[in-house]
């Protein structure tokens, strides 16, 4: 039997915003992953920062930063088997014109800023992540 992860779950603010957030989360949720924590906020922009400290100093960093923190979101954790995989699978490619039929992003992303969704994508990620959203979940 595969290994039980988690991975941490973003609803993104454009998804929050047009009232689809019980939508992605039945895609989740329909697909055996359940979910073990969950809050809203609103992201001030040093929060934010930290959280894609990868993307920091390309293109799209700034517009990624203004529309994360443009207004509330639903952080959640999720677990299952191949937990991070699947969500990822599910959730499609960034881009939404990449993105396969059915997933998430194809679904609903507005833009490949404004995609709906984030999921951790990898172990490792998923670790540091969860710690910064949720210090609380041990
Ligand atoms: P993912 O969210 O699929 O893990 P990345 O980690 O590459 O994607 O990027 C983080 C987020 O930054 C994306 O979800 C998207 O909101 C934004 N982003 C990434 N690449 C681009 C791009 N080329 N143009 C605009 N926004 C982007
Ligand atoms: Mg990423």
């Amino acid at each position: 039997m595969a290994d039980k992860q988690r991975s941490l779950v973003l609803i993104k603010p454009d998804a929050v915003r047009r009232e689809i957030a019980g939508t992605i989360i039945s895609v989740y949720e329909d697909n055996g992953l359940k979910i073990v924590a969950m809050k809203m906020m609103k992201l001030d922009r040093e929060f934010a920062e930290e959280h894609y400290a990868e993307h920091k100093g390309k293109s799209f960093f700034e517009n990624l930063i203004r529309t994360i923190t443009s207004s509330e979101l639903i952080a959640m954790v999720l677990e299952g088997e191949d937990a991070i995989e699947r969500i990822r699978a599910l959730n499609g490619k960034s881009d939404p014109a990449k993105a396969a039929e059915g997933t998430i992003r194809n679904r609903f992303a507005l833009n490949g800023t404004e995609n709906s969704v984030h999921a951790s994508d990898c172990p490792v990620s998923a670790e540091r992540e969860i710690a910064h959203w949720f210090p609380e979940l041990k």
